[in-house]
């Protein structure tokens, strides 16, 4: 897709952490971005993006509001739906909300892609796993017997995943993203993820505050290699073929202590290395991971010719760059 320039691309939650890596892609490939964000969780101002001059356009309301004014897509090639609440921390304050505002956001977005006959990529979530330990797209997702946020969560984001593959014989072309622990620059510790988290304790010397074990296993995806993803690989052929396609790099896999150790290390840190209860400090509501192993299977993704790149050195070492020289945006709410 990286030769079709000139489109008019429009990307929901465009100024959040992964919405605004893809808007800014699209936009130095030659593209149109039509910015739609309401600055709820926006990690980054628009005129901060790196993008030619003129090549996006900012419209700083919600998905919903700006999609009823708009009326028709007519115009626009495709919408990216990334708007959304993320991170297991900042969706507690949502509690009871969030399934609504997932499934009728992405409702509102799959009948107007319908109705301009343009496709439109899902943002998911690793999430809908929850537990279960079987992360493959053909696997079984099984549901605890239980509720809180982050399984109200799981669940609206399978439901939306379950709306664009039934729409597809209505006429949605559709590619949904199952992200796993995607990291980079910008994004902030107020979602409570743990990359930025530590980064920003060892930078100002704060102790890393490692919860459950700190033998649970994470996988890191650069958020570039995730752009990559949606703007070279999916292609028309893809679209028509409705699929889920986990996207995550099972080669940089880390144990959680293993990764604060590395984090001081590479900072030069004096900071502490301490064990923290994650509900003492986020609330009940907040699930923790104890030791579960979330590495992806990314063989869906794997067959349209896609590879993750960027390792989990140079990883950890963009995103201390980048707080060495940033402030995190919403990180004076965060607890951590
Ligand atoms: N984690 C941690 N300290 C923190 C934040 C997170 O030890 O301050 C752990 C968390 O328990 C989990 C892992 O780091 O095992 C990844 O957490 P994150 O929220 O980034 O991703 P997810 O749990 O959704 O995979």
């Amino acid at each position: 897709m990286s030769d079709s320039t000139g489109r008019r691309i429009m990307v929901t939650g465009g100024l959040g952490f992964v919405g605004s890596f893809i808007s800014e892609a699209f936009a130095q490939r030659g593209d149109q971005v039509t910015v739609v964000d309401s600055c709820v969780s926006s990690v980054v101002e628009a005129e901060e993006l790196k993008a030619p001059s003129g090549s996006v356009e900012f419209v700083g309301e919600s998905v919903e509001d700006y999609l009823v004014k708009l009326g028709s897509l007519d115009g626009f090639d495709m919408v990216v739906h990334c708007a959304s609440y993320v991170g297991p921390a900042s969706i507690l304050q949502y509690a009871g909300q969030l399934g609504p505002a997932i499934v009728n956001t992405t409702s509102m977005v799959i009948e107007k892609c319908i109705l301009a006959d343009i496709p439109m990529v899902n943002f998911s979530s690793a999430e809908i796993y929850g537990k279960s330990g079987l992360l493959q797209e053909d696997g079984d997702i099984r549901v605890p017997p239980y509720f809180n946020p982050r399984i109200e969560y799981a669940l609206g984001k399978l439901t939306a995943e379950s709306m664009c593959m039934n729409s597809k014989d209505r006429g949605l072309r559709s590619a949904t993203i199952r992200p796993f622990n995607v990291a980079g620059p910008r994004q902030s510790r107020f979602g409570g993820f743990v990359m930025p988290t530590f980064v920003q304790q060892a930078l100002e010397g704060r102790p890393l505050t490692v919860f459950a074990s700190g033998l649970q296993k994470r996988a890191f995806l650069s958020v570039t290699d995730l752009c990559r993803f949606v703007t070279d690989h999916l292609d028309d052929a893809a679209f028509r073929n409705p699929k889920v396609y986990n996207v995550g790099n099972p080669h940089n896999e880390t144990e959680i202590y293993a990764l604060a150790e590395r984090i001081k290390e590479k900072t030069g840190s004096e900071s502490d290395i301490i064990y923290a209860d994650s509900t003492a400090i986020y609330g009940p509501q907040y699930e923790e991971a104890e030791s579960f192993e979330k590495l992806p299977e990314i063989k869906n993704a794997a067959s349209l010719g896609w590879a993750p790149t960027v390792t989990l050195e140079e990883l950890i070492d963009e995103t201390i760059s980048y707080y060495r020289s940033h402030a995190d945006m919403r990180g004076m709410n965060a607890r951590l």
